[in-house]
Parts: C-alpha cells; structure tokens; sequence
C-alpha cells in the first residue's frame, strides 16, 4: 500500500475483523473475562477512538490504554519548574517525549558544543518505555495477556528492547503503526500468537521501524544521556530507569543543574483513578469524576491532558457510545 487512504479502507477492516472472530475460539481460555491487550501508545488510544475501533472487535476483546502519552505523564510539579526556569535570561529548550524524540535532541546538544554555544541548555523530561512497561508487567493487579508495542520508538530502538515481554513475561508484543489498519491488523497479529500458543516480539510496522532500530539515533542518545536512577511518572508514581538526565560531560547544558528549580511534588487530587485506568483495572467512565469534574476543559488528572490522553479521547470521541451504553444498563 502507498496512500494513507489505503490504510483506512473499511472493507479490508471489516476482513481483518472476521479474522480476529475467527480465531478467537482457538485461544485456550482460564477464565470467561475479555482478552485485554494494551495498546501502550497514546496515537495508538487516539487512532482506536477516532476511528472507532473498539466499537467494531467482538466483545471478548478489551483494549486497555496504556500510559504512552509524555504530556499526561509529565508530573505537575515539572511544569512548575519549567514555569521557574522561563525566567532565566537564557534559551532553555523543554525537552519532552519518549526514545522517539531523545535522538533530536541529543543531536541539538551536540550541535550546540561543536558551534560553542553559551546560552543554550535543556530542561531534561525525557522518559523511557520499557521499564514502563515491566513496571505495568510488574504491577500484582495486571491482567493484560498482549500488548501492541509503541511504533515510533521502536524506529528508534528496533525490536530488542521489548524481548522480555515475551522472554520473561510470556506475552505477545507486536510493534505497531498508526493508521487503522495497522492496528487491526497488529490485533489479529497478537490473538494469532495467542491462538497458536506463541509469545513473540513480531513487527507489523516493517515499512518504518527497522529490526535493529535507528543506530545514529540510539549513538547519539548513548552520547548524550544516562538513565536515571527513577523518574516520576503522573499517575503510576516514580519508577526506576524510566527517565534520562544529561551526562556530567554535557553538565554546561543542563537547566537542572545550572540554575535553581523549585522541584516541588504535586499530589493529584485523591478522586483521580488514573492508575488503575492505566493498568486497566478500571475503564475510564468508571472513574468517580469522569465527564463530571473531569473533562478536557478542566481536567483533575494525568489522562484528561492531552488529545492522546485515554479519558480525553474516550470523551473527544467514544463519550456518546459510553453513555447510550450506560442508559442500557440502567
Ligand atoms: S477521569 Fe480524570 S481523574 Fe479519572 S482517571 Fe480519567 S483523567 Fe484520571
């Protein structure tokens, strides 16, 4: 396929979705609940929402909606001091997102010590997924049984990283693009490996993610930054190696150390459930405020933020399928 259109085509999405109902019968069952699979990655939540596709799988599927989202995650506090190092008479670039977005700034780092710069530095919110995710595997209340790996940093890391999903954990993990049916088809791909009792790292997302990853983006990463010993995440709470500082050698660029940060921790208010949304153990309209206290316009927690956010893209786009759900049951 060459056009985004031809990644949207609902014929072939109804197909892929007989293929699924097909095999389902097949996947050797403990218990009667749903299949949970994670989608760990917040454009993996807002494709799913804003073409609909958790309407259209057969019901013994439960999508959870993982944490990948760097603006939700990203703790209150941080944006306080963000808010503090604004007023330093310097350029401070606020670096954010995941291993997909860590390269380009390695790189302006390293561009800035070749030309000398010395009004430059960093503000350093990268994070990191894979611990994450052992951090959700890890999680006693976790019942996911496969997970859609996030595609844009899998074009940064290749396919390694996410091993001991399979290896450790024995569950199946498929790298996943954005479109449609990438998605669809990244599900059956998961519920195969379910169906055939395997447990695999597979790439549906071969046209852009490469198997080894991107080896001048991980270099200059590598160059440029350590992992920290635990970074804190809004509503999972601080877990190891999940975030990266710069190294001492680039310690001239680094906002954090070159000026004071007020570094204060701000609590959510004790209502939000975005934990356990985000483990999956509750939905989002199940949250006590969800749509009520919490919506886009004034959220109370990490998942409201962004458009990528799972509560925001439940209530930008599957708000009226919940309720009509809702007036059935009652
Ligand atoms: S509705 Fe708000 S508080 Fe509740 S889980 Fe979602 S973002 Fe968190």
């Amino acid at each position: 396929m060459k056009f985004v259109d031809e990644f949207r085509d609902p014929d072939k999405a109804r197909a892929l979705i007989r293929e699924i109902e097909t095999l389902l019968p097949h996947i050797p069952r403990a218990d009667e609940r749903p299949l949970q699979i994670m989608e760990f990655c917040g454009g993996h939540t807002h494709t799913i929402f804003r073409y609909g596709l958790e309407q259209m799988l057969p019901g013994a599927i439960e999508l959870v909606h993982g944490p990948g989202c760097p603006v939700c995650v990203l703790p209150m506090g941080r944006v306080d001091d963000c808010v503090a190092l604004a007023e330093r008479p310097e350029v401070i670039f606020f670096a954010l997102g995941f291993e997909t977005t860590m390269p380009s700034t390695a790189l302006t780092v390293l561009a800035a010590e070749r030309e000398g710069i010395d009004n430059f530095s960093l503000f350093c919110n990268h994070i990191t997924t894979v611990p994450t995710i052992k951090a959700i595997l890890d999680s006693p209340d976790m019942q996911i049984d496969a997970f859609l790996a996030p595609g844009h940093v899998s074009m940064v890391v290749g396919e390694a990283p996410f091993r001991f999903v399979a290896e450790d954990y024995g569950k199946p993990i498929v790298i996943t693009g954005f479109e449609p049916l990438d998605i669809l088809q990244s599900l059956w791909m998961v519920i195969r490996q379910l169906a055939e009792g395997r447990c695999e790292v597979e790439n549906q997302y071969r046209r852009i993610v490469p198997p080894e990853g991107n080896s001048a983006g991980l270099e200059a990463v590598a160059k440029v930054f350590e992992l920290r010993e635990f970074f804190e995440w809004r509503g999972l709470g601080s877990i190891d190696h999940s975030g990266v500082r710069m190294r001492e050698e680039y310690a001239h660029f680094d906002a954090e150390r070159k000026f004071p940060v007020p570094s204060l921790k701000i609590a959510d208010p004790r209502s939000c459930q975005c934990g356990e949304v985000l483990k999956g153990v509750i939905r989002p309209w199940e949250c006590k405020v969800y749509g009520r206290q919490c919506t886009p316009q004034t959220p109370m927690g990490a998942l409201m933020v962004s458009s990528e956010g799972t509560c925001a893209a439940y209530y930008q786009y599957g708000r009226l399928a919940v309720e009509a759900q809702r007036g059935q049951a009652g």
